[in-house]
């Protein structure tokens, strides 16, 4: 989450850093801050709010310089206000940071640097850093920030001016990703490579512990001890396109209408040459016996749709959020494979599971949408998405890859043990009737459900088997960025409890797609228009009762990968009513995107 930008070179210093932080904002927007060198001085200023107040606070304050660095917070630490935004300067004004990350040991360090007098202006962890650094008595800038890494506990990307060495950035990264950028005009240095997207030919991603001093001329890389590295870097191959809106409203609306192509990318992907499945050693997938598929969030509810699936063909899956696997007491499995998911690749919680699950030599596959990120180095094996740079913090298109790459995953599994030929998709031409379905689509009647919904005081999505774990990522989506309260339950447990919310102001969202569970949810839907709630029936199959306040509509296909489709509506539904409330659904409250910390 958060941002870090940095930039040292020919160019304005000032521009180049507020626009890279324009392009971060959507991976948090408490604060913004930026910090550049003004005639030998550490020039500061920073902000509460999104980082269009910054830019209008900066426009006469700082000067056309040529090195610095900004930041955009997502607060873990303090709340978001101007003293707890980022940058951090040290107390004499020496030395300024800027962190992604939390600092464990924070409490720790601040309480030995109080006692030797040194004051705090912030309540948050990231000021320890400066502190820290303004104290060290190293004879070297780089000693000094080696003695830092070794201090710290915790996950952090910072990276530091030092006054006196104008013109000149370092940086840190551990269990928090950070990126160098080289270009013609000069160096960058940033969080995440989508603000470097035009901006630089060539980037280099900082390996763990890794440190990394830039000036105008070059960027040297270091070891832990300090022993120079060789630096790799890779091509930039996104463009400008990839990563704006276009001439959609939002991030999320473009996203929600690129879902089908995101499917079928993900298809193709298994239909080319590199068909990543086919690297999947045999003997390893012939003998599993425990397949166990760990995620936080949207990529954990792609995880039970998959479940499902499997069970149809006789796997057996357990699925568990990455927060939960990280803490509870592990047991070994015979024949155990963990499928890790995360869009970004980059979620704390997920590396933190697959490091667990590697310390116990439990091989590792990884689905994730970014080629470059650290869980895809970490990973026995990698099965991409191809949903394209997402960057809307609710996930929608990467939902439907993930799905898409476990339907594969789980087909090629059932075969290799069944012993059946399968060199590609087995599903590809029933996914590219739902892609064409997809594309088809008319949400005619979201506009009046998002109506509903707000008209009413609960939201509640229920449905059997995979609709159950459809229904969950409904209401996330729901919850996420229309900040309305919903909760999801399997049909047939309403009544063991939650039936007791049921009134005439609550909106039930049933979710059937499976049809030998198809009757048995209808007895659930007598029982809630019983109590006197709106039902709406999201279903393919012709359903003529009384019963039902809304029908949505749903294309048919295999009742196996109807999760593709139903889930869809739902995610238009989630757009629409934040937009209809009058919310940024790009920018939800308290949320951002990419969970790099715990
Ligand atoms: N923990 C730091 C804070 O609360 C950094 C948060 C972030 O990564 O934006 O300021």
């Amino acid at each position: 989450m958060c941002g870090i930008i940095g930039y040292v070179g020919k160019l304005s210093a000032k521009n180049e850093i507020l626009a890279g932080l324009k392009m971060l904002e959507y991976r948090g927007y408490d604060s913004a801050g930026i910090c550049c060198f003004e005639k030998g001085e550490l020039k500061l200023i920073k902000k509460k709010g999104k980082v269009d107040t910054l830019i209008e606070v900066c426009k006469d304050k700082l000067k056309d310089v040529h090195c610095g660095i900004g930041h955009t917070r997502w607060a873990t630490h303090g709340d978001p206000s101007d003293k707890n935004a980022h940058p951090f300067l040290s107390e004499n004004n020496n030395v300024c940071i800027v962190h992604n990350g939390i600092i464990e040991n924070f409490e720790t360090l601040k309480g030995n640097l109080q006692k030797q007098g040194v004051r705090f202006r912030s309540e948050t962890d990231s000021e320890v850093i400066a502190q820290l650094l303004q104290k060290s008595k190293c004879e070297s800038e780089l000693k000094k920030v080696q003695e830092l890494s070794n201090m710290l506990v915790g996950s952090y990307a910072i990276a530091i001016l030092f006054k006196g060495l104008e013109n000149q950035i370092f940086a840190i990264r551990k269990n928090s990703p950070l990126i160098v950028g080289k270009s013609k005009d000069g160096y960058y240095l940033s969080s995440d490579v989508n603000a470097l997207v035009d901006k630089t030919t060539e980037y280099h991603i900082m390996e763990e512990d890794e440190i990394v001093w830039i000036d105008n001329e070059d960027c040297y890389a270091f070891n832990k001890n300090l022993q120079a590295k060789e630096i790799t870097y890779l091509p930039m191959n996104l463009s400008k396109q990839d990563i704006s809106r276009g001439t959609f409203e939002h991030y999320m609306l473009k996203e929600i209408m690129q879902v089908p192509m995101a499917i079928k990318m993900t298809i193709n992907e298994c239909e080319s040459i590199i068909n990543p499945y086919n690297k999947l050693p045999k003997d390893l997938i012939r003998d599993v016996k425990h397949l166990t598929i760990i995620g936080c969030g949207t990529a954990f509810n792609a995880g039970m749709t998959a479940e499902h699936y499997a069970r149809e063909r006789d796997i057996i899956v357990e699925c568990v959020y990455a927060s939960e696997y990280r803490y509870r007491k592990f047991l070994s499995q015979e024949n155990e494979l963990c499928i890790f998911i995360s869009q970004s690749g980059e979620t704390a919680d997920t590396i933190e599971a697959l490091k667990i699950a590697k310390e116990h030599q439990i091989p590792t596959i990884v689905i994730t949408n970014v080629s470059t990120s650290t869980i895809n180095k970490l990973a026995d094996y990698v099965i991409p998405t191809k949903a394209g740079p997402e960057i809307a913090v609710a996930s929608t298109k990467a939902y439907n890859a993930q799905i898409t790459a476990l339907y594969n995953l789980m087909d090629y599994i059932y075969c290799v043990k069944n012993k059946i030929n399968c060199r590609t998709c087995i599903l590809k031409d029933k996914l590219y009737d739902v892609v064409n379905k997809l594309e088809n689509y008319n949400f005619d009647k979201i506009d009046e459900l998002s109506q509903l919904i707000l008209e009413n005081e609960r939201v509640f999505f229920i449905g059997r088997g995979v609709d159950y774990a459809t229904s969950q990522e409904a209401s996330l989506k729901l919850k996420e960025i229309s900040n309305i309260h919903s909760e999801s339950l399997y049909a047939g447990e309403l009544k063991h409890g939650t039936l007791a919310l049921i009134d005439e102001n609550t909106v039930v969202i049933v979710i059937a797609t499976q049809k030998h569970l198809f009757d048995k949810t209808m007895n659930s839907i007598y029982e809630i228009k019983a109590r006197g709630a709106k039902v709406v029936l999201v279903t393919q199959f012709d359903v003529q009762t009384d019963a039902i306040d809304m029908l949505i509509s749903i294309p048919t296909t295999d009742q196996a990968i109807m999760a593709e489709i139903s889930i869809y509506p739902m995610q238009m539904l989630a757009y629409k009513t934040a937009v209809l409330k009058g919310l940024d659904p790009d920018k939800p409250r308290n949320l951002a995107k990419s969970v790099t910390v715990e």
